[in-house]
């Protein structure tokens, strides 16, 4: 198939490139650069040895995307081109609803006048909201996200599967991930944020790296074994394999199908600490700090329907995670800059 990946030059996006040129498949990339850089795609290339059609484009300009349908055989849409910093979301709401709503509809719009029929959404855990109960199954009624930022993958979750009833010759799939951490083997491709990571990995290589002092942690104080904050981490590779699958099931499938992507198995932040210092023979200075406000305590998958409905499961464990994040960072201290 001929897949557009929008936002195909960020994190998770390259990395399912990489897995999509493996399996046979061409891809187009779109992406404004607001959250990476072009370099991003030129290591996809040089891993593969195989070449993308890359459009600088933000994805919410309607002749922008014309343009990218009209010039190339789309077969499907994977769609990553969110911004996804809670805390900025919670500043900047407008930016948040604008951006990651309006991508979404300019999409849709471009498929119907195209007769593309097949959708992937990168969606979250996040629509969850605060629920107890773990592990978070589909079937479970969304919560209420606690920032802009999951609002908006909540509201695009409607509008998908509204989207859907109203076009069922349409295959929507949208895939809740869990927290993906890792990078490719090869080192070259990994997690590169702008400015200090909110998220816990990236903090940590930053640190290992001498460029944070030391990690917060935050809260210690959780109803969890060590008293810190439960995820279920999820290695990049594992996620972006998931995407592959989910392209090969779209292909025979009609309507709306949500699955989590998630391991189902819970790590606290203390756990990511000590397999990181483990695997790398390294130090991670850390301090107990308070609790972040929204955090909730636990949050892991039922990552059963992923088997059973895409014939996907996640293979590397922890250990790889922390492996790979390091031998990324490592080897590219300041990212690709
Ligand atoms: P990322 O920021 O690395 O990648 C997103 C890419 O989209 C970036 O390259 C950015 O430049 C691009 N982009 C943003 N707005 C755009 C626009 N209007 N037009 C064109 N390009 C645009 O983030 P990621 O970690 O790869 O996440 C991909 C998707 O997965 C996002 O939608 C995110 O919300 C979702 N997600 C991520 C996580 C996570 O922890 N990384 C968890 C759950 C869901
Ligand atoms: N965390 C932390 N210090 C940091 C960043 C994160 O202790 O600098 C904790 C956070 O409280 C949560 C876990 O690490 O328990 C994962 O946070 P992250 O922001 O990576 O992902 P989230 O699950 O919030 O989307």
């Amino acid at each position: 198939m001929n897949v557009l990946l929008a936002g195909g030059a960020g994190y998770i996006g390259t990395h399912t490139c990489v897995e999509l040129l493996n399996a046979g498949h061409s891809v187009v990339i779109a992406d404004n650069y607001s959250n990476s850089c072009p370099e991003a795609v030129a290591r996809v290339e040089e891993i593969t040895g195989k070449s993308v059609v890359l459009y600088e484009a933000d994805v919410c300009d309607k002749a922008a995307v014309d343009k990218i349908f009209s010039e190339n055989k789309i077969d499907a849409v994977i769609h990553f081109a969110g911004l996804k910093a809670v805390g900025e979301s919670c500043e900047k709401p407008l930016l948040y609803y604008r951006n990651n709503i309006d991508s979404t509809l300019t999409l849709l719009e471009a498929m119907e006048k195209y007769g593309v029929n097949n959708f992937i959404f990168s969606s979250s855990a996040t629509v969850y909201g605060t629920s107890d109960t773990m592990p978070l199954v589909e079937t479970m009624p969304t919560g209420t996200p606690t920032n802009p930022y999951g609002m908006t993958k909540l509201m695009m979750e409607q509008i998908l599967t509204d989207t859907a009833k109203a076009r069922p010759e349409m295959s929507i799939v949208i895939l809740r991930y869990f927290n993906p951490i890792g990078a490719h083997e090869s080192g070259r491709i990994g997690e590169d944020p702008n400015g200090i990571p909110n998220n816990l990995m990236p903090f940590i290589t930053q640190v290992a790296a001498g460029r944070l002092s030391q990690l917060g942690v935050f809260g210690d104080d959780y109803p969890t074994p060590d008293g810190t904050g439960v995820r279920d981490y999820i290695h990049v590779v594992d996620l972006a394999k998931g995407h592959v699958k989910a392209i090969g099931y779209s292909a025979d499938h009609k309507g709306v199908e949500i699955v989590n992507l998630g391991t189902g198995m819970g790590y606290s932040v203390l756990d990511i600490v000590k397999t990181f210092e483990k695997v790398n023979n390294l130090t991670i200075p850390y301090v107990i700090k308070p609790r972040r406000a929204g955090d909730i305590a636990v949050c892991y998958a039922d990552a059963s329907k992923a088997e059973k409905v895409l014939g996907w499961k996640a293979e590397k464990n922890l250990e790889d995670m922390c492996f790979d994040s390091w031998n990324w960072q490592s080897h590219n201290v300041n990212g690709y800059k």
